[in-house]
């Protein structure tokens, strides 16, 4: 599969055309920013490690029955995805207080709730993605009200199967951000990544923060931490 066009270059990957007018390859960097790109800097190696743990949990999630842009790795960096229109909303899911909630609520990280939280924000970089409910991703037609469902369920499906799954590897997943997208059917599936850039993982015994809280808050081991959440999860999964 030949690399054409580039298409899109974001904060943390590219996106290229191919000769299949269906497919696009993603390329994974090391760039890493952080309170909507105010933050710069270079995580070295992260890009081989988001690529080849956003797969291998793509191809869990398929495996659990939820449908995804995941096609085929082509090398360290570079994955083969089904092109879609990004529905614009960040979905996220939260089973421990932490992060933005943590501040906008004014309690403590840590909080393990009774049961898992979902919000919407609008993927937007210009406004700073705003919180959203369903009633104004209606009103501004990012979406009907079929795909916010489908979306919902999808979300929380991926909750279960990543809080299991990191389970089994000492792992304790407090929160996580996913994008979905639409083939040109119309099919609602799950896109983007799912990596230490976009998941909150603490150790379940020590709760050191083995994802990108250890670039945004400046507490070192940055690289480090990187690497010992992919040993984890490659010890642990089988194929
Ligand atoms: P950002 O746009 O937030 O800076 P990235 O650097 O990760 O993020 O860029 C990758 C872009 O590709 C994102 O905007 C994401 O929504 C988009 N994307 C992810 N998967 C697909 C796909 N299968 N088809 C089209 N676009 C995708
Ligand atoms: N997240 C993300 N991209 C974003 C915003 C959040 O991947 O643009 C992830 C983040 O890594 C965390 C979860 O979504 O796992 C919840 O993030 P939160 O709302 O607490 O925001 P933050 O503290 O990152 O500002």
């Amino acid at each position: 599969m030949q690399k054409l066009e580039q298409v899109y270059e974001g904060k943390a990957k590219k996106v290229f055309q191919t000769d299949d007018p269906e497919l696009y390859i993603v390329d994974y960097k090391d760039d890493a920013t952080a309170f909507n790109g105010l933050k710069k800097g270079t995580i070295v190696g992260k890009g081989v490690i988001n690529n080849q743990m956003t797969n291998r949990l793509m191809a869990k999630m398929e495996k659990a029955g939820i449908p995804t842009h995941f096609v085929k790795e082509l090398s360290q960096r570079e994955t083969l995805v089904k092109k879609v229109s990004i529905v614009p909303l960040e979905v996220i899911i939260r089973n421990i207080s932490a992060g933005s909630f943590a501040k906008r609520y004014g309690v403590e990280e840590g909080i393990v709730f009774d049961a898992p939280t979902i919000e919407f924000s609008y993927k937007n970089d210009d406004l700073g993605d705003p919180l959203l409910n369903t009633y104004h991703a209606l009103a501004l037609k990012l979406a009907t009200r079929e795909e916010v469902e489908t979306i919902e369920k999808y979300a929380f499906a991926v909750n279960e199967v990543l809080k299991a799954f990191w389970a089994e590897c000492g792992v304790t997943l407090v929160d996580f951000k996913l994008e979905f997208g639409k083939l040109s059917d119309g099919t609602i599936v799950l896109a983007d990544e799912i990596s230490p850039d976009t998941c909150r993982l603490w150790d379940s015994k020590t709760h050191e923060k083995l994802d990108k809280d250890r670039f945004r808050r400046d507490l070192g081991g940055v690289e480090d931490a990187y690497a010992e959440i992919m040993n984890r999860l490659l010890s642990h999964d089988a194929d």
